[in-house]
């Protein structure tokens, strides 16, 4: 028998990564079968990564059910570059895009639209410290908005949109970086999915853009190269070189969550994970969520304990027990479990065991 090295990895992103694929990574990283060299090594021209590019691609286009008249592109900048380029492509003079504000990214994401146009904020849950998703009757769009771009997944309030806003024929814009693959998904109801892979698809330094082919029309040719979603659709990602190594982890991760039995079968799982921490947190009192119920995130589970000092013991006697990487985002405070679909659902039940042992401790 030996030692399991690893720990149980809550950490907001990068993020933990199913242990399938890390073995397959490591069992060919010095030659690829039938390639003689690494993928750290092989041109992104060859006929071998040309295929593992292909059923990467190929395999995010029928795990999520991707429609034909949507184009899929593995680019880099993270989503934070998604932040320039959606308004860029999109945003054109003249017209109006409306962002909708639920924490730190949606922040992010209005403050470079603004760079480049008009932008309307036509809701904020700012007031309540983003601890919840707007209502129907607090959005309040502009008629013909170019897109209104929503944050999916609040990774640093712990939010969740529990269904899409109505927002007519204008189309969505979503960063899903943080619950991207996490559940069954209807990609024609959107105009743009965009997402960093260090969460749920992957390492970091990929970034995963569904885009509606329609929208594609939108991007000027003054654009910069680099920034106009033309050139990455028209060269397939392979305009410059793509992340070969992000590309091909990809690919092994939509294998895996095939094997799960694709969206819906990890949807079970996220949603009994997360059901298990919240009973947890909802159980006496000694901790409190600090989401509102109906808003709250199945992958960054936020909660707190009555002051500040007992939490910094909570995370670093966790952090002891082999449970890490449970401190809130450095803006917020608190606790914040982040558990994607490759956390282990055993971790979550060690995370309850602690829980309840640290509040018979301490209670
Ligand atoms: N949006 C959300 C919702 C995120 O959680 C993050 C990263 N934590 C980002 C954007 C920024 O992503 P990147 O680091 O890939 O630019």
């Amino acid at each position: 028998m030996t030692n399991n090295p690893r720990v149980f990895n809550f950490s907001a992103g990068p993020a933990v990564l199913p242990l399938p694929v890390l073995e397959e990574a490591q069992r060919d990283l010095i030659a690829l079968p039938g390639a003689g060299m690494s993928i750290l090594e092989i041109s992104h021209r060859s006929d071998t990564f040309e295929s593992i590019f292909a059923d990467a691609i190929g395999a995010v286009r029928q795990v999520a059910g991707v429609p034909d008249h949507y184009k899929i592109l593995a680019l880099q900048g993270g989503a934070s570059l998604q932040f320039t380029m959606v308004p860029m492509n999109l945003l054109l003079a003249g017209t109006t895009a409306d962002y909708i504000d639920t924490g730190s990214w949606s922040k992010k994401a209005i403050k470079e639209a603004r760079r480049v146009g008009n932008v309307n904020v036509a809701a904020s849950t700012a007031d309540d410290n983003y601890n919840r998703i707007p209502g129907a009757d607090e959005i309040h769009l502009t008629p013909d908005a170019g897109y209104v771009h929503i944050t999916g997944n609040n990774t640093i309030a712990g939010t969740e949109w529990p269904a899409l806003p109505e927002v007519g024929d204008r189309p969505i814009v979503t960063d899903a970086s943080s619950h991207i693959l996490s559940g069954p998904i209807d990609v024609s109801r959107y105009g743009v999915i965009y997402a960093g892979a260090q969460k749920n698809l992957g390492p970091s330094g990929v970034t995963l853009v569904i885009i509606r082919e329609d929208l594609i029309e939108r991007s000027s040719d003054d654009l910069p190269t680099m920034l106009s979603y033309r050139t990455h659709v028209d060269n397939d990602s392979h305009f410059n070189t793509p992340n070969t190594f992000g590309v091909y982890i990809l690919g092994l991760t939509m294998k895996w969550l095939l094997s799960q039995g694709g969206l819906s079968g990890i949807a079970e799982v996220n949603e009994r994970k997360a059901a298990k921490l919240y009973t947890e947190i909802d159980r006496t009192g000694f901790y409190r969520g600090t989401a509102v119920k109906d808003s709250r995130s199945r992958m960054n589970v936020t909660f707190r304990l009555g002051d500040e000092a007992a939490e910094k013991t909570f995370v670093r006697e966790a952090a002891a027990a082999g449970l890490e990487g449970l401190k809130g985002h450095r803006s917020v405070g608190g606790m914040r479990a982040s558990i994607y679909n490759a956390f282990p659902e055993e971790g979550v039940d060690a995370l309850v065991d602690f829980m309840q042992e640290f509040e018979r401790k301490r209670g």
